[in-house]
């Protein structure tokens, strides 16, 4: 068994648990490099240690470990600090596993093999969401106050039904750059898998939001074919 330590630019550890040497040498590698201090562990029990020893900002959880199982380990997490997001990278790619996983508290779920930039994607999207001064975001003329969940445009009080106010958000967070269907089936429906009923719902979605983001300084709602969304300045 191995611990590898490495600090990155006071930003908040991540615990990765993983038993995988290839998976965890090259994830310990891509997360150092994009900044992250990485705490990577090769078994449940160790994990679990670690976690009641220092809060981890976030952790990595591979469910299938040596010594328990990874909805156990997800499980103790919880009851030790639901707080932390717990970000569940299986080779399970069931749909029953990947509902039970977020059911029990995981906040993501990427299936093995994953693409390096969409997991650090989701790893950010997490840490920045837990960070109080994410709770602001703008872009032109739009801002929105995640504490209150208000959003303005110009300063106008957009009123804004739930589902759009979170799929708008979603957008705004990622501001720039494309966010996927899947992305937003996860973060706005909490669905674990992209649904074609789904799709249209978005469709439909994208359509209201584009109607009220309206005016001078307004973002622009892209389409990228094939590929998903965009929120950017016009
Ligand atoms: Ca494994």
């Amino acid at each position: 068994m191995q611990v590898k330590l490495a600090y990155g630019r006071g930003m908040k550890e991540i615990l990765l648990v993983e038993d995988d040497n290839n998976v965890g040498e090259s994830l310990v590698e891509g997360l150092t490099q994009a900044g992250y201090a990485v705490n990577w562990l090769t078994t449940g029990q160790k994990a679990l240690n670690a976690f009641r020893k220092k809060r981890p900002g976030l952790v990595v959880l591979d469910l299938g470990l040596p010594d328990m199982d990874g909805f156990q380990i997800l499980e103790a997490f919880q009851q030790e600090d639901a707080q932390v997001p717990v970000l569940i990278l299986s080779a399970r790619s069931e749909v029953e596993s990947r509902v039970q996983g977020l059911e029990n508290g995981a906040v993501d779920y990427l299936v093995k093999p994953f693409a390096f930039p969409e997991l650090l994607a989701r790893i950010r999207l997490r840490l920045r969401g837990a960070l109080p001064a994410e709770a602001d975001l703008t872009l032109g003329s739009l801002h929105a106050d995640c504490i209150r969940r208000e959003v303005r445009l110009q300063g106008e009080l957009l009123d804004l039904p739930p589902r759009e106010y979170d799929f708008l958000v979603c957008l705004l967070r990622s501001k720039g750059q494309a966010v996927s269907r899947e992305q937003i089936a996860r973060d706005v429906w909490k669905s674990p898998q992209r649904m074609s009923s789904l799709d249209n719902l978005i469709d439909v979605y994208v359509s209201r939001l584009r109607e009220r983001l309206q005016g001078e300084g307004a973002p622009m709602l892209r389409t990228l074919r094939g590929v998903g969304y965009r929120l950017e300045e016009k």
